[in-house]
Formats: C-alpha cells, structure tokens, sequence
C-alpha cells in the first residue's frame, strides 16, 4: 500500500511542478509540458516523474537545455509525503481514514505548490492559497458533522480548532509584518498562517509556529556560514511554515510518546 502511495505521490508532484511553473506563465493546465527553453513539447515517454529526468541525464532532447532539479526534488519529495501519510492515516476498513488522508493528500499537495512558488519567486499565490482554506472548511463541517456526538468539548470540533488556530497564527505574522514594514514577515505569510493554523488547529500551531522558526533559524545560520547569504538577505518563509506544519501533523505518527508533549 505504500509503494501506491509512493507512486501517486510521484505522479502529483509531477503535476505540481506543471501549476508552479503555470501560475507563474498563466498558461492553461490542460495544455501538453513544453521545454522552457526551446519550447518543443515533452514526449509522453520524456514525461514519467522521476525516470525521465534519470534516463535523460537532466537534459532536454531537442536542445540539451539542462532540466532544472527542481522537478525530481518536487516529485521525490511529494512522493515521500503521500507514503508518510499513507502509511499512518489510511486504514482501509475505517471509512474515516479515507476522507482524512484524501484530505491531508490534497492540502500537503496544496502547501508543495506555495511551498515551491514563495521558494522561487518570493510570492504566495493567493488563488492556491484559498483554495487549501476552501477545502479545510468542507473537510471539517465534514469530520465534525461525521463526528459531532463524540466532541467533548468545542475545541475537539476541528472548525473551532482550525478557526482559532487560523486566527492565532494569521494574526501573529499580520502583527509582525505591520510592525516591521513588510520587512520580518510579508502580508502574504499572514495568509498562510491562517492556512497552517487552520490545518493543525489550537493548540498544535503553537508547535508549528515554534517548529518552523527554529528550522528557519537553523537554515539561516546555515546560509550565513557558508556565506551565500547576509544577515540582510530576504530568505522566504513559507517553506520553513510548511515544513513546520508537515512535522506537527506527521511526527506524533512516527513517534506516538511525542503526543504527550504535543497536545
Ligand atoms: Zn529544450
């Protein structure tokens, strides 16, 4: 059942790949890939995630334009995540498990792309954005109608959870991107932080707001180091938010004592 998880992961992130680069040329998702450079059209046998860019040692066919690794790291990556909540959220006789991990499948889909886009060109797309809180609200009117006889208390309905974790997080990075400016923290990360806090709730957004600025000051120390950047260089956030996220919600599956620590 993982190796299906795999493989479907690899596949979306292929596709994933195709909405960044899309959103960013506003060109329509149904039209065939094409080489950035010569703009020749992919061979359906060029275009399986992973192999291609293995069997094509990276290059285009027709002008032997390197291929940017963007693409096997995205399909690799992606692919990795769908296994991870594949094997720990779906269960094939408990019908609950198959909305959740359909949900956590499209909303981990929904975070690569702003994931890769803030990566590449510093800006979150706000359509994609909206779209993960668009889902998130059906997904928990959902679960929470599936499940209303067992909350105990209004914070066990996942609406009020994620709402309160949206409002916290969104509302921290909005604070911070008035105070400074636009200079710690851009109006779009304000968005995303209700997007994340809405995915993994009150009190867990805590441990993810927590998580990501730990990861991004690592990273950023890191940088420094090996001095490819400056202390004043604009390093974006997004990537360490979702990775912060991802690691809320997949951890505590790995390692069920953290729970205890969590929650
Ligand atoms: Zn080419």
């Amino acid at each position: 059942m993982i190796i299906i998880f795999l493989l479907l992961g690899l596949i979306i992130g292929s596709f994933l790949n195709a909405v960044v680069y899309r959103l960013n040329a506003v060109e329509s998702l149904m039209e065939r890939s094409h080489c950035p450079h010569c703009s020749k059209k992919v061979r359906w046998f060029d275009n399986v995630p992973l192999l291609s860019f293995i069997l094509l040692s990276a290059r285009c066919r027709d002008c032997g334009e390197k291929i940017s690794w963007q693409y096997p790291i995205v399909e690799v990556v992606t692919g990795i995540i769908f296994a991870l909540i594949g094997n720990y959220f779906f269960h094939s006789f408990d019908f609950a498990s198959w909305t959740l991990t359909a949900y956590y499948l499209v909303i981990f889909s929904i975070l690569m792309v702003i994931f890769v886009y803030d990566f590449k060109y510093m800006e979150i797309p706000m359509l994609v954005l909206w779209l993960g809180v668009g889902v998130s609200l059906a997904y928990f009117l959902f679960a929470d109608w599936q499940n209303f006889g067992n909350a105990a208390s209004i914070l066990d309905l996942q609406l009020i959870s994620g709402i309160v974790g949206g409002l916290v997080a969104g509302g921290f990075f909005y604070a911070l991107a008035a105070y400074s400016k636009e200079t710690w923290m851009g109006y779009g990360d304000a968005y995303l932080g209700l997007l994340v806090g809405l995915v993994v709730g009150w009190p867990n957004v805590i441990v993810a707001l927590m998580l990501s600025f730990t990861i991004g000051a690592l990273v950023s120390v890191g940088l420094i180091v090996v001095s490819k950047k400056t202390m004043k260089s604009q390093v974006p956030f997004a990537p360490f938010l979702i990775t912060g996220t991802f690691l809320v919600v997949i951890l505590p599956q790995i390692f069920p004592y953290l729970r205890y620590l969590f929650f």
